[in-house]
């Protein structure tokens, strides 16, 4: 579902993806680990071209991101493709960027119906279901500032699948959640990778990525310097940066 070969990102001087090439297969769950400004959220932001990448290739569920080729080269997409192909690609960050001004209900259905052009009556009905899945039925006239940082993540995990992604893409989730919210929200995400949803997760949470995980990776200075099945690779790590990083996080 996810194709990523060979890809490089550099911010002026600074190269932070150094040719970085990862597979996520359709119904798969990759977790992203690795230190702080490592370049997983730049990884995720080149998935659904927040970021514009400078070497390599990206497909989506075999669609060329932010490209196209023509006469055996390729060309920038123009912004309404691009628009059209991020629609696939549901991103959740670690702030929740809910509308404060919308209740639960109204963030939900905001993109189906302002960019999907869902009839309200339809968008309502998904947006209810959506609420319903991750439970957050009875809290769909809130505002945000009257939900909790779980609850809010809840939402925009919802307000994002309303726009039925073929992949979610998840930066660090909970690392802004109080503790005690953390685990509504990894459970949120368990049922939705259980009901076969392609997912990439960068996280901290090394419970998750062992039980929920398919595919574990470990990033380093732009680098992928070890990867495997998540059980195998945390049970028995190789890398000298990577056991550094478990023991720090675990
Ligand atoms: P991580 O998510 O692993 O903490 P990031 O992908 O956010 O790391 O950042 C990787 C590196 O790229 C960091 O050194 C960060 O400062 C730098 N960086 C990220 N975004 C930008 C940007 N828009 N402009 C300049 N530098 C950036
Ligand atoms: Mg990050």
């Amino acid at each position: 579902m996810v194709e990523i070969r060979s890809v490089r990102k550099r911010f002026g001087a600074l190269e932070v993806l150094k040719g970085v090439s990862l597979d996520v297969p359709e119904g798969g769950v990759v977790c992203v680990v690795g230190p702080s400004g490592s370049g997983k959220s730049t990884l995720l932001r080149c998935v659904n071209r927040l970021e514009t990448i400078d070497a390599g290739r990206i497909r989506v569920d075999g669609e060329l991101i932010g490209f196209e080729e023509r006469d055996g080269r390729l060309h920038h997409l123009p912004p309404a493709r691009l628009n059209r192909q991020r629609q696939n690609i549901g991103m959740v960050f670690q702030r929740f960027h809910l509308f404060p001004h919308r209740t639960a209900l109204e963030n939900v259905m905001e993109g189906p119906l302002v960019v999907g052009g869902v009839p309200r009556e339809e968008a309502r009905r998904q947006a209810e279901e959506l609420l319903d899945r991750v439970g957050m039925s009875d809290r769909a006239g809130h505002y945000p500032a009257q939900l909790s940082g779980g609850q809010q993540q809840r939402v925009a995990i919802a307000r994002s699948l309303a726009m039925r992604p073929k992949v979610m893409l998840f930066d660090e989730p909970t690392s802004a959640l109080d503790p005690e919210l953390v685990q509504e929200v990894l459970a949120v995400m368990r049922d939705l990778a259980a009901s076969g949803m392609t997912m990439m997760v960068v996280t901290h949470e090394m419970g998750f990525a062992r039980e929920v995980g398919d595919h574990l990776v470990f990033i380093d200075d732009g680098v992928i310097v070890e990867q495997g099945d998540p059980r195998e690779v945390l049970a028995d790590p190789r890398n000298e940066r990577f056991r550094a990083f478990l023991g720090r996080v675990l």
